[in-house]
């Protein structure tokens, strides 16, 4: 049977003077139907201009899996065409590209207008899937635009690499986030600490529109912008909620659940974004803007993945208490469209509930337990509270959990192995087990479903560094290498047992810093 690839949109009118995006499951570059409802808003939300050409572009990597997201043909992205239009060398025929404005706290700051600085919005193409709807693609480090400030409008191949590997690492662990297509390499240098090389990065998401960008409208006291773009996102992404009986309301109550639902499946898969800035935040609760991220390593909570975050703002306990600071700032950029007080607040007041409800049953996945019993919270407190004297390595940990007998301590040497404190992981074992025996818990079951939650690879910052030194030397195999292991964190891959090791000495020296 013919899929029905023909596209219903609740709201058609947006869609107006967009081609009606037919998508034929795996197409050309010829055939992708570039639309863009976000160039119907009015002018002042963005200014229309063609990326920066990048001269003598090359490919780096492609994701066929984002590829076919979007029923592009894997072939497809090894030709010059790809090339030429992703390096914005060239604009495809149906694209009308532009950068966006909008505005942000920055450090808990309010920073003023920021915008697209050095990114490019193309259209928006059909998703191959149904629940996707349509898929933005946006160029990354593709020149100045009139939001750059004193940017060079670059990115640069290192933060490129980053951003694309972590995009497709974020989502084989299944955590919401923005997709990454390719990163088109290039010669052409920028000044950072030192000079490097620059690229571009093409990403996908189902919008990009951030927090900031209704903070941008509010700050600048224009209520009927506000408003045009709360009907946009309304009708472009949450279409579902345009009948609730207080459709803005519901729009931030939606928003700010699933914010402290990523943060959630951040904390339990150990990920630190580093610059939770509110116009890093999306307003479709998905992982946006990949800077100085990081993945835990040795446990500790206080940990500070960005290096010019001296304070610790974004360290990895913050997370969850600066998502919901977000979310109050974008709680008060939209008071004047809720109406009413109370009714921001109680929008606002499912963070907490939301976050810890998930958080619970996320560490009770990664324990294997299967139910939420009286005295989990305070068996994964002591947990981690050992994890952290200890400085025992987060991925190993409970990937090595999985292999602990219900009945039999013979097989705890590799989990002992990561502990200095040895008899004090003995006595949390004792307790686990003893959870394990109120559940009648089978060692075989448990361990295939630890197994499904518990990461074996991670994108630690070393193997990203390691994947960037050999990209710069033009050799591209260890890119490729990490994004076939890493879209499928889960699987054994015992032929890359070497990927989910302890790091080696140097990475401690490794610094991650804001915007590159
Ligand atoms: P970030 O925190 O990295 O997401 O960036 C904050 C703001 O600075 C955004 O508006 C970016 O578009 C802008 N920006 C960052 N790096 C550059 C650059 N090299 N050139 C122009 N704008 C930039
Ligand atoms: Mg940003």
């Amino acid at each position: 049977m013919q899929p029905d690839h023909s596209f219903e949109h609740p709201n058609r009118s947006l869609l107006m003077n967009s081609p009606d995006l037919p998508f034929n499951a795996r197409s050309g570059l010829a055939e992708l139907a570039l639309g863009s409802r976000f160039g119907q808003l009015p002018p002042a939300f963005y200014t229309p201009l063609s990326p920066s050409p990048l001269p003598s572009p090359y490919l780096v990597c492609a994701s066929e899996a984002t590829a076919g997201l979007i029923g592009l043909d894997a072939n497809e992205l090894y030709t010059e065409e790809f090339l030429r239009l992703f390096s914005g060398n060239a604009v495809h025929p149906d694209s009308r590209p532009l950068a966006a404005v909008y505005s942000g706290h920055q450090f808990g700051v309010w920073a003023g207008q920021l915008g697209d600085g050095r990114a490019i919005l193309l259209g928006e193409v059909r998703a191959d899937r149904e629940p996707l709807g349509t898929l933005e693609l946006q160029l990354k480090g593709s020149g100045k635009t009139p939001y750059s400030r004193m940017g060079d409008g670059r990115a640069v191949l290192r933060s490129s690499i980053r951003e694309f590997l972590c995009s497709e690492a974020m989502a084989g662990l299944g955590i919401p986030t923005s997709r990454a297509l390719c990163v088109i390499g290039s010669d052409l240098r920028v000044m950072r600490e030192t000079p490097e090389t620059t690229a571009v990065v093409t990403r996908m998401a189902q919008s990009f529109v951030r927090f900031g960008s209704f903070e941008h409208w509010f700050y600048h006291q224009q209520p009927k912008a506000l408003k045009t773009l709360a009907d946009y996102v309304l009708e472009q992404s949450y279409p579902e909620l345009l009948d609730a009986r207080r459709p803005y309301q519901a729009l931030l109550g939606e928003v700010t659940r699933r914010t402290a639902e990523l943060i959630a499946q951040w904390q339990a898969a150990g990920f630190m974004h580093g610059v939770l800035n509110t116009d890093n935040m999306s307003i479709l609760g998905i992982t946006l803007d990949y800077g100085p991220f990081g993945f835990m390593e040795a446990y500790d909570p206080a940990h500070i993945c960005n290096h010019t975050d001296q304070q610790g703002r974004y360290s990895y306990r913050m997370q969850p208490r600066i998502g919901e600071w977000n979310c109050y700032a974008l709680g008060q950029a939209m008071v004047s469209l809720i109406g009413d007080v109370d009714d921001v607040h109680e929008a606002l007041s499912v963070y907490q509930p939301t976050f810890e409800t998930r958080m619970a049953s996320l560490w009770q996945a990664k324990l294997g337990l299967q139910s939420h019993s009286h005295g989990d919270d305070q068996l994964v407190a002591r947990l981690l509270e050992i994890l952290a004297r200890n400085h025992v390595d987060f991925p190993l940990f409970f990937r090595r959990l999985s292999d602990v007998k219900r009945e039999d301590s013979g097989s705890d040497a590799p989990l002992r192995d990561l502990f200095l404190d040895r008899p004090a992981l003995d006595a949390w074992l004792a307790e686990y087990r003893q959870r394990l025996g109120q559940e009648h818990s089978d060692d075989t079951a448990r361990k295939q479903n630890m197994d499904r939650v518990n990461p074996k690879y991670v994108l630690r910052n070393y193997l990203a560094q390691v994947a960037i030194d050999k990209a710069q030397q033009k050799d591209f195999s260890e890119v490729e290498r990490l994004l076939t292991l890493l879209q499928r964190p889960y699987d054994e891959q015992p032929e890359h047992d070497e990927y989910a090791q302890l790091p080696p000495e140097w990475a401690a020296g490794i610094e991650v810093s804001c915007s590159s």
